[in-house]
């Protein structure tokens, strides 16, 4: 089978690794003109419409690793070849207003939201919501960018400018004890399984940590989460992995961050502290095979390398440490690598990720809900 990726970065290169053992090969479609993946055939997409005639010539099926891509082009693709997850999953979630609109239909608590299109509206939306508020351009944002917190609404002018976006999102600033996700797969005939939730610490909107399972989780908030992502995955007819980032709050209660319609930064764990990645089961499940066992291993903490390499020496040096690096040059923000660090208890696993943060140069303090 030779699968189509659109999109080249770290993540088509993680599922171009899990697929070899399955025989699959992979062509990559790169919209961005900065491809990473560094495997398989990679393409360039630049609007010659021959070159993504060659592309589909080559793929029997087409995944994506990266959904800031335009509906057009996969609406196009979907005619000639399946599409996994649909050219909708992409429509909804890149769209923020979209996403917020299937989580109200579904009765998926979000925090309250208003959509703005002037700064004048967006000073208003921080009076009635009160401050302090998050306003979000409705498309294109990612790790945090595209974002501004206002703490009092005669702010608003320079949020407005700052995102220079003109439709923005606006809500309320969730008080939240942790952030967590949940990713779950759907097979092409509707079987869902579902990973154990992490904890995730962003610093700057990037995340620097994810942490599963969770030593403290109720059973009932997992249930909750898995409830919610299936009603996503069935209102979408979805197919493959989806990941829907959440706020956990005093109560215990979750509200619905935003959803990514692929393999996600905060299930890198699962290479190694899972029985089955999330990589390879989004593979099994956009090839209709059976899904692989979600179960943990151990309690496993990922740890992403950003901006500058740590000593590969060293931090392998850690017991049960497991290394992916992305072969990519250093830059100030870029996700260039990750660490997989496994251990039987929990204060094992802490001590564990404070040895390897001290290895990274630019690795901030983790600080998990549970410590
Ligand atoms: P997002 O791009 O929506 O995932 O936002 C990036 C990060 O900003 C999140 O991971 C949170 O740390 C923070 N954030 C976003 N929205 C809110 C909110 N409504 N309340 C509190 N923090 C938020």
């Amino acid at each position: 089978m030779n699968i189509g990726v659109l999109g080249a970065g770290q993540l088509g290169r993680m599922l171009a690794l899990a697929g070899y053992p399955l025989a699959n090969r992979f062509t990559f479609l790169d919209t961005t003109g900065h491809p990473s993946a560094g495997i398989g055939d990679v393409m360039l997409y630049t609007d010659q419409h021959h070159l993504l005639d060659d592309f589909l010539a080559k793929v029997d099926l087409v995944t994506y690793e990266f959904e800031h891509l335009p509906v057009a082009l996969v609406q196009a693709i979907e005619e000639q070849k399946p599409v996994y997850p649909s050219s909708e999953a992409i429509r909804v979630c890149q769209n923020r207003a979209e996403e917020k609109a299937l989580f109200d239909r579904l009765g998926i608590p979000t925090p309250v939201y208003r959509l703005v299109e002037h700064a004048d509206e967006l000073e208003a939306a921080a009076r009635e919501l009160g401050c302090p508020v998050v306003a979000k351009s409705v498309t294109e944002g990612y790790d945090g960018k595209g974002q501004a917190v206002i703490r009092d609404p005669a702010e608003a002018g320079d949020a407005w400018r700052s995102i220079g976006h003109p439709r923005l999102i606006v809500e309320a600033f969730v008080d939240f004890v942790r952030e967590v996700s949940i990713i779950a797969v759907r097979g092409r005939d509707g079987q869902v399984v579902f990973y154990p939730m992490a904890e995730n610490v962003h610093v700057d909107g990037i995340l620097r940590y994810s942490l599963a399972p969770l030593p403290d989780l109720d059973d009932t908030v997992q249930q909750t989460a898995d409830d919610y992502i299936r009603a996503l995955l069935d209102a979408l007819d979805y197919v493959g992995v989806l990941t829907l980032e959440l706020f956990q709050t005093r109560d215990g209660g979750l509200m619905a961050n935003e959803m990514a319609p692929r393999v996600h930064n905060s299930g890198h764990w699962s290479i190694d502290g899972a029985v089955t990645s999330q990589f390879e089961n989004h593979l099994r499940a956009i090839q209709g095979l059976p899904l692989g066992d979600t179960a943990a291993r151990m309690p496993t903490c990922m740890v992403n390398v950003i901006g500058r390499e740590g000593d590969s020496a060293d931090l392998l040096a850690i017991p049960d440490a497991h290394l992916h690096r992305y072969d990519k040059g250093e830059r100030p923000g870029r996700k260039l690598a990750h660490v997989n660090l496994l251990a039987p208890t929990h204060a094992e696993l802490l001590e564990k990720v404070r040895t390897c943060a001290a290895l990274l140069p630019e690795a901030p303090a983790s600080r998990f809900s549970f410590e």
